[in-house]
């Protein structure tokens, strides 16, 4: 959940943003002095911030510049002025956005909302990304290790990831037993294909909504599993 910090002196108006916003499902901190707000801007992390100009202790204006020298977290300036905005772009401080008062609230959310996205692209893109196979709504994150089925976290033992993810990345190959045997548990088959049925029966209560219908691995009688696409 993103989180952002407002920081405002006019408790009307930071109360008007902090509901709006946690409306839309963001969590919201506010502060009413420039200075601890300050303070907080640069001890914690945020993922946007919200600043009014004119404010007890530390301005606005410093705080985005102080903001801006340790930060790239978008700043959203608020003011009363529309004279001020002129003043800030002049000061090229690094805000991203500004936005005058009085405004509607749905304005301040659907720009929250944009800088945030385009923030978070673009983090995503310096990030390494994980290695993730996605098939429906089934997720498995070959890098962590997780597992979820349609945003709902899943736990797996290690060879039930293992069982699980190799039929994924080969989907419509029909594996025997023998040969999931041999590649998840990695020795010779010795008849224990028993284990393969026990997990894949495990795996499927856990994935599959309906077991006895199963919508992605699926039993090929006599031969072995399949993984569906
Ligand atoms: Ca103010």
């Amino acid at each position: 959940m993103s989180r952002i910090l407002i920081i405002e002196d006019e408790e009307a108006i930071a109360d008007l943003e902090r509901d709006y916003l946690e409306l839309s499902g963001f969590e919201v901190e506010t502060e009413q002095d420039g200075t601890k707000g300050l303070e907080r801007a640069l001890a914690e992390d945020f993922d946007m911030y919200i600043l009014d100009l004119m404010l007890p202790g530390t301005d606005g204006f410093e705080i985005c510049k102080q903001i801006r020298e340790v930060k790239n977290t978008p700043v959203l300036m608020v003011s009363a002025k529309k004279d001020d905005i002129d003043k800030i772009r002049g000061l090229g401080l690094g805000a991203d956005d500004y936005i005058t008062k009085p405004f509607s609230p749905s304005e301040l959310v659907a720009r929250v909302k944009a800088h945030l996205s385009r923030y978070e692209r673009l983090i995503g893109s310096a990030a390494e990304q994980n290695d993730i196979v996605e098939i429906r709504g089934l997720k498995i994150d070959k890098t962590a290790r997780r597992v979820w089925v349609n945003d709902e976290e899943k736990q797996f033992t290690t060879k039930e990831f293992d069982l699980l993810t190799f039929l994924a990345q080969h989907p419509n190959h029909v594996f025997t037993k023998d040969e999931l045997f041999r590649e998840i548990w990695d020795m010779e088959s010795i008849g224990d294909v028993a284990t393969v049925t026990v997990h894949i029966k495990k795996i499927r209560e856990k994935i599959e909504i309906n077991t006895s219908k199963p919508q992605y691995i699926e039993t090929i009688w006599g031969v072995g599993y399949r993984f569906k696409i």
